[in-house]
């Protein structure tokens, strides 16, 4: 497995780190040497992720912090948590939902709107603002932000889903525009555009309805969802020193998936 030190020295946030992608990046991060905390709404997943952490990375330097990313207190409150470690390098806004009640224009309700929007939207927003004062603060001259969005944000799905589609379009948007307004200050902002994969938030969505897997798994060149620690080694690249040069980009880990038009048989 990966344990160079590509992420040596760098305090790294992941928001969403209970599960998915952003475990499997907290683990990957830590593995490289970075610092980590782990932030997630839920409780009890942050607590599983901890011992998973300390079983799969021992000796691993990180924390777990109890955070809504929709709430802009405490998204202040878990950028200050790396102010130990000199302050945030890394900041990794990863946490979203997609609502089950989320669907076409015309039944999506406003409430599921608004709930998506909040998280996927603001919260992104928060983790990012919050990320550019402490690099200011702590003086720094690099500093990484990426910004969990996904391939609904760059081509249309008929299984619709408004709220999470339009909120992910508005994630590119924003990483995009700040990448350009902080690039002289050496902050670089990068999306990630993940394909469906085998996360809970894929995989409770779509049950054991084989119909609606079959609509989804026919459009993978490769014939499978991804998996999260795919993602995961893209961002190690995106936190990293390595992609010094690398800013405002839309990094698709898909399979192939958005380049495809008749798939393998
Ligand atoms: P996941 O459901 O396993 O993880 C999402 C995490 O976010 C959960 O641990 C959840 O508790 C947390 N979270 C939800 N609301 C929060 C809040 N208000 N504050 C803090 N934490 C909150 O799903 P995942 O697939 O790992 O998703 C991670 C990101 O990837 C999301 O932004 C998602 O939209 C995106 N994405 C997922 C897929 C997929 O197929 N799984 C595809 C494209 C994009």
């Amino acid at each position: 497995m990966f344990t160079t030190g590509r992420l040596e020295g760098k305090a790294c946030i992941v928001t969403g780190a209970a599960g998915g992608i952003g475990l499997e990046t907290s683990i990957l991060f830590a593995r490289n040497g970075g610092s980590v905390i782990l932030a997630d709404l839920h409780d009890e997943g942050l607590q599983a992720a901890k011992k998973e952490m300390g079983a799969l990375v021992p000796g691993a330097k990180f924390k777990i912090f109890k955070c809504d990313v929709s709430n802009e207190e405490n998204v202040k409150a878990l950028v200050a948590e790396a102010d130990e470690w000199g302050g945030v390098d890394v900041m990794f806004n990863n946490a979203g939902i997609m609502h089950k009640d989320d669907d076409d224009a015309i039944s999506t309700g406003e409430d599921v709107w608004d709930l998506t929007h909040k998280i996927n939207v603001k919260g992104v927003w928060y983790g990012c603002k919050h990320a550019v004062l402490s690099f200011r603060k702590h003086k720094k001259t690099k500093g990484s932000i990426i910004n969990t969005a996904s391939v609904v944000a760059l081509v249309g799905s008929a299984t619709a889903q408004v709220a999470y589609t339009a909120s992910k379009g508005a994630v590119l948007a924003l990483t995009r525009e700040l990448a350009m307004v902080h690039a002289r200050e050496g902050f670089r902002f990068n999306s990630l555009c993940p394909a469906p994969l085998n996360t809970p938030l894929l995989q409770d969505f779509l049950g054991t309805d084989q119909a609606k897997r079959a609509r989804r798994e026919i459009h993978f060149p490769m014939g499978r969802f991804g998996e999260a620690i795919e993602q995961a080694h893209m961002v190690v690249f995106l936190a990293s020193d390595e992609s010094s040069f690398v800013t405002g980009q839309e990094m698709v880990v898909d399979g192939g998936m958005t380049k495809a038009y008749v798939t393998p048989e």
